[in-house]
């Protein structure tokens, strides 16, 4: 366990893409909340912060180029991977080289203030401290409704998650060196970390107003996370087809029983909606069947193709500069 007689050193992550108008204030933010916790003797000299482009196409990497910042690092993605692949390019690269480390967003939206509190959980024995939204009132009704559904289909489906906890999060070295044996290409990180079982905290704030710029998660993009939240932790929509199909199975053989009943015994007329009904509703089911097993399918493809995750261009790094 980690003492208090060595200061940590920590890394602050945090992946943009074309965060622009927003870079000039987190650059700033980071690093004097950065020096304020060195001066106070709660972390070590050495502690930066560490930008990651994400394959910007703005002004972005010209802006961390030029920070000239001693306790600002800068990786430069060689295209657009998401913000969970950057996410993972920023914890490699800091492995080894901090005790601990915390990830955020560039847009500050997560309150910073309460990276004390996460550093002196660390302190005390947390391996993994989650950033926890205790309100979430500067999000749309539209993200927020979804948000609660989702992690309600995750619950229902087994999968063990932090409630309204996204990617602000610290953790420890230790932590870090375990990701490194997740491989996997299809990442949904904050499903991850609970998997792997370590001492664990929770730390709430209230989720601030984005400052500038606007959302990189739209709709789609958003609907992309869920559904490989969903497929990569639970085969829960495979065995849904399998209940689904015996269901259905159920239903016919009742059918059945009731067509030959009445060819036997009763009086047949061909019927139209007999005929169309089961037509639009099994073609309806068989369709939907076979795009979740295609989803599955093309997760394996990925996965057993093994490719890198992200490619790194260029790097800054304005304490060796200097
Ligand atoms: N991001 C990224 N790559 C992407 C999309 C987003 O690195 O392809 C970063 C973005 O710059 C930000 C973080 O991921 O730092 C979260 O994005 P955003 O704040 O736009 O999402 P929201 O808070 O609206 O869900
Ligand atoms: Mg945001």
């Amino acid at each position: 366990m980690n003492s208090n007689r060595k200061l940590p050193v920590l890394a602050l992550i945090v992946p943009c893409y074309n965060e622009e108008e927003m870079l000039g204030i987190a650059i700033k933010k980071l690093v004097d909340f950065l020096a304020d916790y060195v001066s106070r003797g709660l972390i070590a000299q050495k502690s930066f912060v560490l930008f990651i482009d994400d394959g910007s196409n703005d002004a972005t990497w010209s802006i961390l180029e030029s920070a000239n910042q001693e306790c600002l690092k800068a990786i430069k993605l060689s295209h657009n991977v998401g913000s969970q692949h950057a996410l993972i390019a920023g914890l490699t690269w800091v492995v080894n080289r901090v005790d601990c480390c915390i990830s955020l967003d560039a847009d500050l939206q997560d309150d910073i203030s309460v990276m004390e509190q996460m550093i002196a959980d660390y302190k005390v024995g947390s391996q993994i401290v989650y950033g926890v939204r205790g309100s979430r009132d500067t999000d749309q009704a539209m993200k927020k409704g979804s948000a609660r559904l989702f992690y309600k289909i995750m619950k229902k489906m087994g999968v063990d998650l932090v409630y309204d906890h996204a990617d602000f999060r610290l953790l420890s070295n230790k932590v870090l060196l375990e990701l490194q044996k997740y491989k996997e290409v299809n990442l949904f990180l904050r499903g991850l970390f609970p998997l792997m079982g370590f001492k664990s905290s929770l730390v709430y704030y209230d989720r601030q107003e984005r400052m500038a710029g606007e959302t990189k998660y739209p709709l789609n993009k958003m609907l992309q996370l869920a559904t490989n939240g969903i497929t990569s932790f639970s085969n829960f929509p495979l065995k849904l087809i399998t209940y689904a199909g015996f269901g259905i199975f159920v239903v016919t053989f009742v059918i059945s029983l009731w067509v030959l009943f009445e060819k036997f015994f009763g009086y047949t007329v061909p019927g139209w909606a007999s005929i169309t009904l089961p037509i639009y509703f099994l073609g309806g089911i068989q369709l939907l069947a076979l795009g979740i097993i295609g989803e599955y399918l093309g997760k394996i493809y990925l996965e057993t193709k093994n490719r890198p995750r992200f490619h790194i261009e260029e790097e800054v790094d304005f304490e060796k500069m200097r």
